[in-house]
């Protein structure tokens, strides 16, 4: 048990050496690049960045219209004011949320971060960072929340301030995907709990995750700290999947 926990040590060490000691690569790719924390010319080409296009609300793609919020933000209003994205979700922006969990965890959260960091711009001037959390059981399997781990470097790059624990995750979920849109709702119902309330009572809250699929973990999250205090609630992800669909609403 000792030994194992000592090679884990050596090798995370060994690991955050070679970090500082090889040439940068590209996120993508592996391709040795000039600059650290970014992509290969060839990478670059694939990403499809979302940035501030879209709905200023939902962030999904307006038809064409002079209205900068999509008819159904306008119809009804969601929990979460805004929301954006990085990245679309493809087989490159798959690839870095995977490490991130299971890879180069520090430098990929880094990249992230980059990307993610011109997106946060909160009408509030002191919103508050926190990851989309796991439930302790993901927690102790994994050993680490991957979005904690972004809201670390977002926090470290903004000089915003963060909460990590101020919101837990009380319930498994189960996998959402193949759900209908009631069934996810209630998937999620009741999994999250504020532990200190104190530290959202009347401030805006920035949701941090990796991956934005329908929406519905986000929501109950956001339901969650508007129950307990929190005055607005936005939602950054690195990757967000955009459907075709989606495009036709
Ligand atoms: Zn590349
Ligand atoms: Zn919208």
């Amino acid at each position: 048990m000792i030994a194992a926990t000592i090679r884990t040590t050596l090798l995370v060490c060994a690991r955050w050496v070679l970090d500082f000691a090889l040439p940068p690569r590209c996120a993508g790719c592996g391709t040795i690049v000039p600059d650290v924390h970014s992509f290969c010319a060839e990478c670059w080409k694939q990403i499809e960045f979302l940035g501030e296009a879209g709905c200023g609300v939902c962030g999904l793609p307006l038809q064409a219209t002079d209205s900068t919020v999509c008819a159904a933000c306008l119809a009804r209003p969601p929990r979460i004011a805004r929301t954006r994205s990085a990245v679309a979700y493809d087989e490159l922006s798959r690839g870095l949320a995977i490490r991130l969990k299971y890879g180069r965890k520090v430098a990929i959260a880094r990249t992230m971060a980059r990307y993610m960091a011109p997106l946060v711009q909160s009408a509030d001037s002191e919103p508050i960072l926190m990851p989309v959390p796991l439930h302790r059981t993901r927690l102790w399997s994994r050993g680490f929340n991957q979005s904690a781990l972004v809201v670390h470097e977002l926090s470290r790059r903004l000089e915003l301030r963060s909460e990590v624990l101020a919101l837990s995750r009380t319930k498994r979920t189960p996998p959402l995907k193949g759900m209908s849109p009631l069934q996810r709702r209630k998937a999620v119902a009741g999994a999250f709990r504020v532990r200190d309330k104190k530290a959202i009572a009347g401030k805006t809250v920035i949701l941090i995750d990796d991956v934005l699929t329908t929406g519905s973990t986000a929501e109950a999250c956001a339901r969650t700290l508007k129950r307990a205090g929190a005055a607005r609630v936005e939602l950054i992800t690195w990757a967000r999947v955009v459907r075709p669909v989606q495009l036709m609403r």
